[in-house]
């Protein structure tokens, strides 16, 4: 009887330690579970027609992309072929994105028009048109063609609007690709190039790191907002352009992000997060993150748009750049 009592005990206590090793084996996946963050690269506006002109035909950003070694989708416009008279050269440079193994390309209108602002017929005409050469070079690459991107984000200005060109191009067998965190690389590059051709490279670079810096700021940001509204973390999309900045600065963030745990991932593993199949609560012609999109709150997601994180001091100077220029 004592005999089989100590080994009901022991066989208990056995229990009991393999039962607390679960719990913490569970426990800690779920931490690392927590921790996993993941982002997929986008480029916009491609291919940079004057960048690549300026710098002998070559496309430092492209260079830079080739040893990071990660996934980027890239969304083309291809009135910029004729933004200059190298045409030719320029559908060459457009190719030798396209073939690239480790990118993803996609449509984004022939000349970034607002959706909004232009109409359906318009518009619809600039989905065709922006396809032509694009559809031909994936094929060509062994690629498909299946994400457009609206110009600006813009997806119409109401909701009649946005329900009726998302029906053409899901026809179109595209779909219409979001993005969660964009850093208004677009502003910081025109500062950016200003100091570099005025030969201020001190102030060039550290443009540079606000630029990488407000971009952490705004991933930290909104993985805040999404674990609040969302309660998981979501995989991310940034959106950033082919531009002066990113060839020198992408990098510098990527390795940032990297510390901070974050894996590159494409954009086709990024979309497989079933936040991305949420309801949108937005419609209108401003082009804001898909994360205010999913709140159907208004209040609180102004109150949290007016929370957003804001670099004042490249914001006054690019104001006063702008107003220089007028
Ligand atoms: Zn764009």
């Amino acid at each position: 009887m004592d005999d089989r009592t100590a080994g009901a005990g022991t066989h208990s206590g056995q229990a009991m330690r393999k039962y607390l090793l679960t719990a913490l084996v569970c426990m800690s996946a779920l931490y690392a579970y927590a921790q996993e963050r993941s982002v997929a690269i986008t480029i916009d506006d491609v291919p940079n027609v004057h960048l690549y002109a300026a710098d002998g035909n070559s496309s430092g950003l492209l260079k830079r992309l080739d040893s990071l070694n990660l996934p980027v989708a890239i969304f083309i416009n291809e009135g910029h072929l004729k933004q200059n008279t190298a045409f030719e050269l320029n559908k060459k440079l457009l190719e030798s994105w396209i073939s690239r193994p480790y990118i993803t390309a996609g449509n984004h209108s022939y000349s970034h028009p607002n959706y909004g602002e232009i109409g359906f017929d318009a518009f619809r005409d600039e989905v065709l048109k922006g396809e032509e050469l694009t559809r031909k070079m994936t094929e060509k690459a062994g690629k498909k063609l299946s994400y457009f991107r609206f110009p600006f984000n813009g997806m119409g200005k109401d909701s009649a609007e946005q329900v009726r060109m998302t029906q053409f191009l899901t026809e179109h067998h595209y779909v219409s690709t979001p993005f969660t965190v964009e850093s208004e690389d677009w502003l910081y590059t025109q500062l950016y190039e200003k100091a570099l051709k005025e030969g201020k490279k001190e102030e060039a670079q550290a443009i540079g790191n606000r630029y990488v810096e407000h971009s952490l700021r705004l991933f930290g940001y909104f993985e805040g907002v999404i674990s609040k509204s969302i309660g998981k973390s979501v995989r991310q999309i940034y959106l950033c352009h082919d531009n002066r900045l990113n060839t020198d600065y992408l990098p510098v963030l990527v390795q940032k992000l990297k510390e901070q745990n974050y894996k590159f991932i494409s954009l086709a593993d990024a979309l497989s997060d079933p936040a991305y199949s949420l309801p949108l609560y937005y419609y209108g012609n401003f082009g804001f993150s898909w994360v205010y999109r999913w709140m159907k709150d208004v209040d609180k997601r102004r109150s949290l748009m007016r929370a957003e994180p804001v670099d004042m001091e490249t914001q006054n100077a690019y104001e006063a750049l702008t107003k220089g220029k007028k």
